[in-house]
C-alpha cells in the first residue's frame, strides 16, 4: 500500500501530538502513526475496574501558564485546558523516626513565599539563613548568567559555596533526582534553574481527565483539520534515499511523505529506524553519547474508600537522595535507607478518575533506566514498604495493587531500547552538562526532511511533558517553514 502525505509524525507522545495537530492546523496533510492503542506516550491513560490514571505518578502542570496552555491556545482549544490545582504535601523524616507531613505548599502564589519549604524543618537557623541567601542568588540570576551554567553540573555549582549547608546539598540532590530525573554530578545546573523557575512557587495541578485526555483533545484538532491518526501502527523503518526522507514502513506497508517527524526518541530514530549507515560516524557518536535521564518504577493502589487527604505528595528524606556514589551502590544492591517517591491521587484532583466512594493512588520512585537493572526489584519493594509506613491507614483499604511497571514498560510504551543499559528513561535524553540550553540536540536531523520532536530535541529546558510540548510547538514551526521553502522552490 502506498499513500501520500505532506508530513508523517511517528509517535503520539506530547511532542508528536502537539506537532502533528499544529501542522494540520497550518494546512499540511498530516498522518500521525502511533504504536500504542491510544495516544498519550508516557502519559497514556490506563483503566482498571473503573479506575483511571496514568501508568505513572504524574502531576505538576502550571494552572495558569506554561507550554501546555500555550499549545492549547495555538490550537484554539484553550477552553479545554482544565487543570485542577491543589496543594502539595511534603512528607519526610529524620533517620529512623516516623514519617510525617512536614510542609503543605499552598497553591496560592501569594502564600508561597518560602522556597525553602521542603527543607527548613530539618535546618538550624544559621543553615536557613545561608540557604536562603544562596537560593535568592539562584532565583534572581539573569538568563545570560543561567546560560553560562549549561556546562556546569548542579554539584559543581553549589559546592562553590564554601559555607553550603549539608541539608541544602541534599535538597539539590533530591531536586535533580525528581524534577530532572538526573544525578547531581551530571545534571546541568542551567537546566535545573530553568526547571525551578518554570514550576516552583506556581499553582500546580493535574489535568481534569488526566494527561492522556489532554493529548486526546489535541488529536481531535488534528482530525478536524483533515489529519489522520493510525493507532497500533508501529513504524519499523524510516525510508531514506540519497539523503532524503521518502516515507515510513509499517506492517501495513509504505506510507510516503517528503517530511518525517519522529517522536520515537533520537537514539531509536537514528540507530534503528533510519540506520547508522545513513549518518557519518561523528554524528552517530554524538547521538550515542547523549545521556539518558533516570527511569521510574511505579504502581497503582486501588482503594475501597478515599483515605489519602492530599492530591499530591512528595516523599523524601536526607537519607534518600542519590548522587553518583549512592547510585552506583544502589545498582550494586545497596540501597539508601529511604527512597524518594511521588504520590499522585488522580481522584482527589478529579473525582471521575475513580468509581464513586473509591480512591486511586499512583506512586513512582526514581530508578535506573536500564530495563534489566537488578536495582529495580529492591527499589520497588522499598517504595511499597515505605508507602505503607507513610500511610498505614491506607493498608486495610487496598482493594488491589495494579500496574507494577518499570523501565521495561516505559520503553514498551514509548522509546524502544537500542542502547545497552538504557531505553527505560522516564523523561528523555539531553539534560546533562553540555547537552542543555544552546547545546541541546537540534530538531533537524542531518537528512533532508527528517526532524525530531519531543523531550529529546527542539524544546526549552522544562519539566518532562512541558519540554516535549514546547518542542512540539517549535518543531511545527520549523517544519512548516521547511515545507513552505520546498513549495516555493517548486519541490513536492
Ligand atoms: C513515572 C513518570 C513520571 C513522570 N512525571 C511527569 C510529570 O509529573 N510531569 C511531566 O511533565 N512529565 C513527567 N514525566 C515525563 C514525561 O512523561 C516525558 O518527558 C514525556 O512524555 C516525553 O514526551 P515525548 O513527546 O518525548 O514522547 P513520549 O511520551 O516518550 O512518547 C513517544 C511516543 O512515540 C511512540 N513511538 C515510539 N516509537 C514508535 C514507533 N516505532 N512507531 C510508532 N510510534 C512510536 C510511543 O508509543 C509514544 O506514544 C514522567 C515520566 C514518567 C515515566
Amino acid at each position: 500500500m502506498a499513500d501520500k502525505y505532506e508530513a508523517i509524525i511517528i509517535g503520539a507522545g506530547p511532542g508528536g501530538v502537539t506537532c502533528s495537530a499544529l501542522l494540520a492546523k497550518k494546512g499540511l496533510k498530516v498522518l500521525l502513526l502511533e504504536k500504542n492503542q491510544r495516544v498519550g506516550g508516557k502519559g497514556i491513560t490506563v483503566q482498571s475496574k473503573g479506575f483511571k490514571s496514568e501508568m505513572f505518578a504524574m502531576a505538576g502542570v502550571p494552572a495558569h501558564e506554561g507550554a501546555w496552555l500555550e499549545a492549547f491556545r495555538a490550537l484554539g482549544i484553550e477552553d479545554r485546558y482544565r487543570v485542577v490545582a491543589k496543594p502539595l504535601a511534603l512528607v519526610s523524616r529524620h533517620p529512623g523516626e516516623k514519617w510525617q507531613i512536614v510542609q503543605t505548599q499552598s497553591n496560592d502564589p501569594d502564600q508561597q513565599a518560602d522556597p525553602l519549604a521542603p527543607i527548613t524543618w530539618c535546618m538550624n537557623d544559621k543553615e536557613k539563613e545561608i540557604s536562603l541567601r544562596i537560593l535568592a542568588e539562584i532565583f534572581t540570576m539573569s538568563p545570560e548568567r543561567i546560560a553560562e551554567l549549561d556546562d556546569v553540573s548542579v554539584h559543581d555549582f553549589i559546592t562553590r559555596y564554601e559555607d553550603l549547608p549539608k541539608p541544602l546539598y541534599g535538597f539539590f540532590a533530591y531536586l535533580a533526582n525528581t524534577s530532572m530525573a538526573g544525578i547531581i554530578e551530571t545534571a546541568s545546573m542551567a537546566a535545573q534553574i530553568r526547571f525551578m523557575l518554570s514550576v516552583m512557587q506556581k499553582p500546580l495541578g493535574y489535568p481534569k481527565g488526566g494527561f492522556g485526555r489532554m493529548m486526546e483533545d489535541m488529536a481531535e484538532v488534528l482530525k478536524a483539520h483533515n489529519g489522520e491518526v493510525k493507532l497500533r501502527a508501529r513504524v519499523e523503518k524510516i525510508v531514506v534515499t540519497d539523503g532524503q526522507v521518502e516515507g515510513v514502513l509499517t506492517k501495513d506497508g509504505l506510507f510516503k511523505a517528503p517530511i518525517v517527524v519522529s517522536n520515537a526518541g533520537i537514539q531509536p530514530t537514528v540507530l534503528k529506524l533510519v540506520g547508522a549507515e545513513h549518518f557519518d560516524r561523528a554524528y552517530i557518536n554524538y547521538v550515542k553519547d547523549l545521556l539518558p535521564s533516570l527511569g521510574f518504577v511505579c504502581m497503582r493502589y486501588l482503594l475501597n474508600k478515599p483515605v489519602l487527604e492530599y492530591a499530591l505528595y512528595q516523599v523524601w528524606s536526607q537519607q534518600a537522595w542519590w548522587n553518583l556514589e549512592e547510585y552506583k551502590k544502589a545498582r550494586a544492591g545497596k540501597l539508601t535507607e529511604d527512597v524518594i517517591f511521588t504520590v499522585s491521587v488522580p481522584s482527589n484532583f478529579d473525582p471521575e478518575m475513580a468509581p464513586p466512594g473509591k480512591q486511586i493512588v499512583v506512586v513512582g520512585a526514581t530508578s535506573s533506566p536500564d530495563p534489566q537493572d537488578r536495582m529495580l526489584k529492591p527499589v520497588f519493594a522499598k517504595m511499597d514498604q515505605q508507602m505503607c509506613e507513610v500511610f498505614p491507614e491506607m493498608v486495610p483499604h487496598i482493594e488491589s495493587r495494579v500496574g507494577l511497571v518499570g523501565p521495561a514498560q516505559i520503553s514498551g510504551i514509548s522509546r524502544e531500547q537500542v542502547m545497552p543499559g538504557r531505553g527505560g528513561e522516564g523523561v528523555g535524553l539531553g539534560m546533562s552538562v553540555g547537552q542543555t540550553g544552546r547545546n541541546k540536540p537540534s530538531a533537524r536531523a542531518p537528512i533532508r526532511g527528517l526532524f525530531y520532536v519531543g523531550f529529546d530535541a527542539g524544546g526549552r529546558d522544562l519539566m518532562g511533558t512541558h519540554q516535549a510540548v514546547d518542542s512540539g510547538m517549535n518543531v511545527a514551526e520549523i517544519v512548516h517553514q521547511y515545507h513552505r521553502g520546498k513549495q516555493q522552490a517548486g519541490g513536492k
